[in-house]
């Protein structure tokens, strides 16, 4: 069995809602869908949406279509299209049968609406955008009907298949739907379901100029799929109504167990935006490393940084699928990767803001390969080796001229242990014009390898360290929150909203056996974090890690 097949899935509404269909036999099946708009990389909000549809599809034995929405050609790509595929499958999915695209359904979808203008219910409209918003009227307020919603039948079909031979300018006509210019719901005021785009499309190239609006789009895409329950987020409530209009005026969908629409909240997540438009600005006016800067709340940047498929789903597991819209705290999503880190990632020792250190009574020119374990809990995962001898670097933090009793680390005069190795005591240091310490000269005691002193001297302290001579040197680079708001998203700008700290790169060691470091393998850099290497800019000649998450919840 894979990983997968043991995750244990709590329940939620929309489950209890499948059981009844299914118990009621209203539905002998399950079939979702997850339907991204290209015009972006998906992030964490789209993987709630991805675990929980391919989620039903799996726990039922049902099906998940995997649908690219892409009525929007100006907006779209073929790159985005592709980074999809490959964010969706790394998460642990796989769609059922072809990829499907809403442009898959022009043809079909002109028919749709062709359908409607024979029925008097669509009409060509030529009134401009403005006057169109001063029509519609105001939640107080109802619209006014436009002066051509009674075009007669036969001069809406010329008017419209007009549209589509190219016969009009973009945004001199558009075909609406005859509904309600008094309805409650502002959806429902004669939506436009057809607009004029002389744009190229990455999937039908020129061969269309008038293009489908969502609303008409999707119902009849979900419906053409037999999707049975078309699952999306709250601010698609209201047109819920709209959905079923367009089904229940279309001969061939008005049957009984026919797809339906609900609605949970969409993720937000503490210091950082989820708007495509907002993290498509951070990419092209550079505010971050491109899509997958680490940084990006983008499954490409989470996987860069060193997030596993298995930690993302476990945290779209916790937080659950409800009405109730909400802001998720940060930490619950670092837990979930420090706790799975913290069981699996083999732990190794990393030296960030090096200093020296020089034991002068350790034999000159003599070397001793010390064993730890791979993970303290998990002797299984074996020993590694590490060359110790005379000169070591440790980290500049570690070490105090002079401190009171807290600091349990290494003080001049006192006594620490180093991690897996001697305890040693710091005698003098060097330091440079700035006053910055340099190197620490120490003294070991030769009896202390893995045991505590003879005598009893109480040795609380122990800082890492690696040796210089067989050190490798590693660029980190140790991530912050993007921006310095919990909700960025309520800011007037993105800049006044962004952490300037949210990365910095510090120069330091490791230890020798991290010469194979990979992308997407973890370490716990013992005391310091988990981090992995980079998998763009790291190579054997130049390790570059990235700091995943710090060992404990700071914010908290
Ligand atoms: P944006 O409005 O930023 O462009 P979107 O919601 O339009 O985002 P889509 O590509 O259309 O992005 O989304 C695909 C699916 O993912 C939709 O079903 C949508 O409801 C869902 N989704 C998008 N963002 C979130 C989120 N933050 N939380 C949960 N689901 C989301
Ligand atoms: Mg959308």
């Amino acid at each position: 069995m894979s990983q997968l097949d043991t995750e244990v899935r709590p329940s939620n509404f929309i489950r209890n809602i499948i059981d009844e269909d299914l118990a009621s036999g209203k539905h002998t099946s399950v079939h979702t869908r997850f339907p991204p708009e290209p015009n972006g990389f998906l992030h964490i909000g789209h993987a709630k949406s991805i675990c929980l549809n391919f989620g039903i599809a799996r726990d039922y034995q049902g099906q998940c279509n995997l649908r690219f929405d892409d009525t929007n050609p100006e907006k779209e790509n073929i790159d985005y299209v592709n980074s999809i595929k490959e964010d969706v499958r790394w998460l642990g999915f796989q769609w059922s049968g072809d990829i499907h695209y809403s442009s898959d359904y022009f043809d079909a979808l002109y028919g749709y609406a062709v359908e409607l203008i024979n029925k008097g219910l669509a009409y060509v409209c030529f009134l401009n955008g403005e006057q169109m918003r001063e029509y519609r009227g105001t939640l107080k307020e109802p619209g006014k009907n436009s002066p051509y919603r009674d075009t007669p039948i036969a001069e809406n079909l010329a008017l419209f298949e007009k549209m589509r031979a190219g016969g009009f300018k973009e945004g001199e006509c558009s075909l609406r739907a005859k509904i309600d210019m008094a309805s409650p719901f502002m959806c429902m005021r004669d939506p436009v379901l057809y607009r004029i785009k002389f744009a190229h499309h990455h999937q039908t190239g020129d061969k269309w100029c008038i293009y489908p609006m969502y609303d008409f789009t999707h119902c009849i895409s979900d419906a053409l799929e037999h999707i049975t329950h078309s699952l999306c987020t709250l601010e698609f409530q209201d047109n819920r109504r709209l959905y079923d209009w367009v089904l229940d005026h279309l001969d061939d969908f008005n049957y009984d167990g026919r797809t339906r629409q609900y609605e949970f909240s969409r993720l937000n997540l503490e210091y950082t935006v989820m708007s495509k438009r907002k993290l498509n600005e951070l990419v092209t006016r550079k505010l971050v490393n491109g899509w997958d800067d680490p940084r990006m709340p983008t499954i490409a940047g989470l996987r860069r940084r060193g997030f596993t498929p298995s930690s993302i789903r476990e945290f779209c597991d916790r937080i659950g699928i409800t009405k109730q819209d909400n802001l998720v705290e940060i930490g619950m999503l670092e837990a979930c990767i420090r706790e799975e880190l913290n069981d699996n990632a083999p732990r190794a020792m990393a030296v960030i803001n090096p200093i020296r250190m020089v034991i002068e009574n350790y034999p000159q020119g003599q070397t001793e390969i010390i064993s730890a374990p791979v993970h303290p809990n998990k002797p299984e995962l074996g020993e590694r080796q590490l060359p110790f001898s005379r000169e070591l670097y440790i980290d500049a933090e570690d070490f105090r001229e002079e401190a009171n009793k807290h600091y349990k680390r290494l003080v001049l005069g006192k006594e620490v242990r180093l991690r897996n190795a001697y305890i040693v005591k710091a005698e003098r240091c060097d330091k440079d014009e700035q006053g910055n310490v340099t190197t620490v000269y120490c003294s070991y005691d030769a009896d202390t390898k893995g045991t505590n002193p003879a005598d009893g001297r109480k040795v609380k302290g122990v800082i890492h360290w690696v040796e210089q001579a067989s050190a490798l040197p590693a660029e980190f680079r140790l991530y912050d929150r993007l921006f310095s708001l919990a909700n960025p998203a309520g800011a007037e700008t993105l800049d006044e909203a962004l952490n300037p700290d949210s990365l910095q790169i510090r120069h330091g060691f490791v230890e020798p056996d991290l010469k194979v470091a990979v992308a997407e393998k973890a370490y716990q850099f013992e005391r310091e974090g988990y981090f992995c290497a980079d998998c763009k800019d790291s190579s054997a000649e130049h390790l570059v890690f990235n700091r995943t998450v710090a060992l404990r919840d700071s914010f908290a």
